[in-house]
């Protein structure tokens, strides 16, 4: 196993994280997908009120990319189709018969029948069964087109963003169908890639030793992303595809059961909760259903996802196809009088401007609050430090604010993972990961993705 120390990580001490203990959340009388939340797609919906769907059954997919289809989480009838400004589809709305019906997406399959099995099938199931969109191919973080072949594929195993499921938690009981689907994402390209932590705490021999690197480092060190970026040797490689291992065993029980896998494993976290944990959800639950112990609303955020990753979502919502995590953030709305006459032994500090910085191993009790204002850049270096594909986000915004994307392209704006780093530790408050990922998709336009 090749070992890789990733430069330009960061640890992220916040306090709330989940306890190991799982709970079984899937009662509830009605259930919601959002294709508003799927990121990149022009959503075309194929149900209408009324119909009655299955577990599995197709309720929409991406017009630009017809492989890529979303499947109903539940059986019952569709109730309400939500439009939000500018007709966006805000969710489709079921009322679940729990009859637990499900679509046939395919026969049963083991490792070895897979082995049988034509990468052309393996991807035609993989596509019928709802999970293209596991795949994301880079530099654009799309799910990849029908018949796009990836020069190589990249798996990460653990999560090191603050709060998403670890990976002894997802994979304990599911060893064979991350092997499943492993074995199928193998069909799909030799030239398969899985990075594990060296803080992994998977003991089973059998998945442990399909890892073919070790990640040294903090967030975002084990990013699929990250591995390409230290792996490739080739600028070819730049349009491989990453995976997370969630989305593996995903794909594996598709396989194994044959039809749609329609739970999944989350985190529920964040330090105003009493009891953070883990729980089995039924995809599509009402976020509201998930978070019971909340009286007040108004006054924190609901993030779907990682801390830095995730989107923020509100009680309404429901937990989607690509949640694995949801957080409760208390709103942080009171301004600090004089906070800077003040040593900030309470408040964490990146650049070790406050007293805080010597308080190395306190986890800090985060809320929504900038803590400042919006300023100018100051040439810093705290997004560089931390970039852990070695781009200079300082130097990237002030050549796309002239719209200069060819040199913005020199420097790396391709390789930009999404993380988020950059903007966290920007003592200027600049929405610097946002400015790079609107730069990426321009240019993502440009060459049709
Ligand atoms: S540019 Fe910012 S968001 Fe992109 S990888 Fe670097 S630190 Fe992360």
């Amino acid at each position: 196993m090749k070992k890789i120390n990733v430069k330009n990580t960061y640890k992220l001490k916040i306090a709330g994280s989940p306890e190991e203990k799982i709970v079984d959340i899937t009662q509830s009388e009605e259930y919601g997908v959002a294709p508003s939340r799927v990121k990149y797609i022009k959503p075309k919906v194929v149900v209408k009120i009324g119909d009655a769907v299955k577990i599995g059954s197709r309720l929409f997919f991406d017009k630009k990319n017809e492989v890529n289809e979303f499947l109903s989480p539940v059986s019952g009838t569709i109730k309400e189709i939500i439009y939000g400004d500018k007709r966006i589809i805000k969710a489709i709305v079921i009322t679940s018969d729990n009859k637990d019906e499900k679509e046939k997406i395919c026969d049963p399959l083991s490792i070895n029948d897979i082995k049988e099995k034509s990468v052309a099938d393996i991807r035609s199931i993989i596509q019928k069964g709802g999970l293209w969109s596991s795949f994301l191919e880079y530099p654009f973080n799309r799910a990849p087109d029908k018949d796009e072949i990836p020069p190589s594929i990249y798996v990460g195993l653990d999560n090191d963003e603050p709060f998403l499921p670890e990976s002894h938690m997802f994979i304990k009981g599911h060893e064979s169908e991350f092997l499943t689907g492993l074995s199928a994402i193998k069909r799909i390209c030799k030239k398969t890639y899985l990075g594990m932590s060296v803080n992994c705490k998977v003991n089973d021999p059998s998945v442990r030793k399909e890892a073919t690197h070790q990640l040294v480092g903090d967030y975002p060190a084990n990013d699929p992303g990250v591995l390409l970026y230290y792996n490739k040797t080739s600028s070819d490689e730049n349009k491989s595809w990453g995976i997370k291992a969630q989305d593996v065993i995903r794909i594996g029980m598709l396989l194994e059961s044959g039809v749609y896998p329609n739970k999944r494993l989350i985190t529920v976290s964040g330090n105003i909760l009493k009891d953070a944990c883990y729980a089995w959800v039924q995809d599509g639950i009402p976020v509201e259903a998930v978070l019971k112990g909340i009286d007040d609303f108004s006054k924190i955020r609901i993030i779907a996802g990682g801390a830095l990753t995730g989107q923020k979502i509100d009680k309404e919502d429901y937990v989607s196809y690509r949640d694995f995590a949801l957080q409760v953030l208390p709103e942080g709305r009171e301004q600090e009088f004089l906070h800077f006459f003040k040593p900030g032994f309470h408040r964490p500090t990146v650049s070790r401007t406050y007293m805080s910085a010597l308080l190395k191993d306190k986890e800090w009790e985060m809320n929504t609050s900038l803590n400042g204002g919006h300023r100018a850049c100051i040439s810093c270096g705290s997004c560089v430090a931390v970039c852990p594909v070695e781009t200079y986000p300082q130097v990237t915004m002030k050549n796309l604010n002239v719209n200069d994307i060819e040199t913005a392209m020199e420097q790396g704006v391709l390789d930009c993972v999404e993380c988020g780093l950059c903007t966290y530790v920007c003592p200027s408050k600049i929405e610097l990961d946002e400015i790079v990922t609107n730069a990426k998709n321009i240019i993502a336009k440009e060459v049709g993705k």
